[in-house]
């Protein structure tokens, strides 16, 4: 049964090869300086950094810079984009890249007019924000966290092992997105499988909780299943724009809220990733991908009905002469082969894990209620040891 919940997205979307144009629409509706947000370079060589500027400066915009966030962004790296934004009393934070630029701009958002620290008061004490938010936009690069639509906002601190998102409240989501599957082109295999990977299990941390008759999973098993379609075109051709679309617009619905609401959800293959790229620093979506079939296998028995749906909603496994056990087995077979095929990291040691910090990573995982078992510390510690 569907449980109570209110929903409203406050972020408004730009979609399409011609989107960037709409940032003439909105940036009349903010101050005169801009943070500009991006990373190490990526929009610097396939040229979205020089037509954004162009605009900025049309629109008689005061750009500041603020580049080099990088993938997983640091505690270090929040604490100077808030001095940034402090120095230069910005009136938009804009952030250009994937899901770290996005989730930076947030966590700068929210820590701009606030005297604790970011870390201590958002990533420690789990505080919701008490002070003026600097307003975010977000022109997307990489399709996978869903950051774009979202209010959460990762952070890592290598110095404490430490690797932990916080979801916000709608008042810290991006005001508004624009989404270029062309912007999409430039990314290198490896990061467009890790952000189709991330897409896959956003879905699966959402579907694997409840037994209950939900219109979300049927909403999950649907972007499940155009994922997994166009992720195959992808790979053989990463510039089919029909496939690249489809990714993005999916990304973006696997985890703006839609398909979370009036159910329980799990994260737990969240917690365990993070937890992995708190030591590792491994890109978030092959973290996720090499600790997955260790995890579902763990919890598939409790929760054997919905993993036997996986199996023939997403899969197309033909149930006949097959009982729960079986078809949930073969869903996760099916599974394990499309992540092959399209070449995600399938183990923990291809990230640079090894025996040797296996406890240091169970020390780092966050374990969650909500999902089909709640793993003991044994559980976790078996898990990442099946992962290496
Ligand atoms: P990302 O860390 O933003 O980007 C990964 C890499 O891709 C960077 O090296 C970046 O290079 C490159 N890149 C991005 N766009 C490119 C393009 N068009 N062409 C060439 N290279 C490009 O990746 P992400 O997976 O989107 O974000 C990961 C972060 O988001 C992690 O910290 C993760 O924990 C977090 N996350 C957040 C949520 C949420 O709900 N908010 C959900 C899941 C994960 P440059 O730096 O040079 O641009
Ligand atoms: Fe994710």
């Amino acid at each position: 049964m569907l449980g109570n919940f209110s929903y409203h997205n406050a972020t408004k979307l730009y979609f399409g090869d011609d989107s960037l144009q709409y940032l003439n629409e909105e940036l009349p509706k903010y101050g005169k300086t801009v943070q500009l947000i991006y990373g190490g370079g990526s929009v610097k060589r396939n040229g979205i950094y020089d037509a954004v500027v162009e605009i900025l400066k049309a629109n008689g915009k005061t750009v500041v810079e603020d580049a080099g966030v990088m993938p997983n962004p640091t505690v270090e790296k929040l604490r100077e984009g808030v001095r940034i934004a402090r120095e230069n009393h910005v009136d938009l934070l804009l952030a250009m890249g994937g899901g770290s630029c996005c989730d930076y701009a947030k966590a700068v958002s929210v820590s701009v007019h606030c005297d604790d620290d970011p870390w201590e008061k958002y990533y420690v004490r789990f505080e919701e924000p008490d002070c003026e938010i600097v307003p975010v936009a977000c022109i997307l690069t990489m399709a996978g966290t869903g950051s774009e639509m979202n209010a959460g906002a990762v952070i890592t601190n290598h110095e404490q092992k430490l690797k932990i998102g916080h979801v916000f409240g709608e008042e810290v989501m991006p005001k508004f997105s624009i989404l270029n599957p062309k912007f999409t082109f430039s990314l290198p295999k490896r990061q467009m499988v890790a952000g189709i990977y991330d897409i896959f299990n956003h879905i699966c941390e959402q579907y694997f909780s409840g037994e209950d008759d939900n219109t979300s999973d049927y909403l999950a098993e649907a972007l499940m299943r155009s994922v997994v379609h166009s992720s195959l075109i992808a790979v053989e051709n990463p510039e089919d724009y029909e496939a690249r679309s489809n990714i993005m617009w999916s990304a973006t619905w696997a985890l703006n809220t839609l398909i979370s609401r009036g159910k329980s959800t799990d994260w737990m293959v969240h917690m365990l990733g993070q937890a992995v790229g708190a030591v590792t620093d491994a890109t978030h979506g092959m973290t996720l991908a090499a600790v997955s079939l260790p995890y579902y296998r763990t919890i598939m028995p409790y929760g054997e009905k919905k993993f036997a749906r996986f199996a023939t909603e997403v899969w197309r496994v033909n149930p006949e002469g097959k009982s729960d056990r079986e078809l949930a087995e073969a869903g996760l077979e099916a599974l394990e082969n499309w992540m092959k095929q399209i070449g995600v990291a399938m183990n923990i040691t291809e990230l640079g894990a090894s025996e040797d910090v296996i406890e240091d990573i169970a020390d780092a995982t966050i374990i969650l209620d909500g999902g089909y078992k709640v793993l003991t510390r044994d559980e976790v510690v078996r898990i990442l040891r099946e992962s290496l």
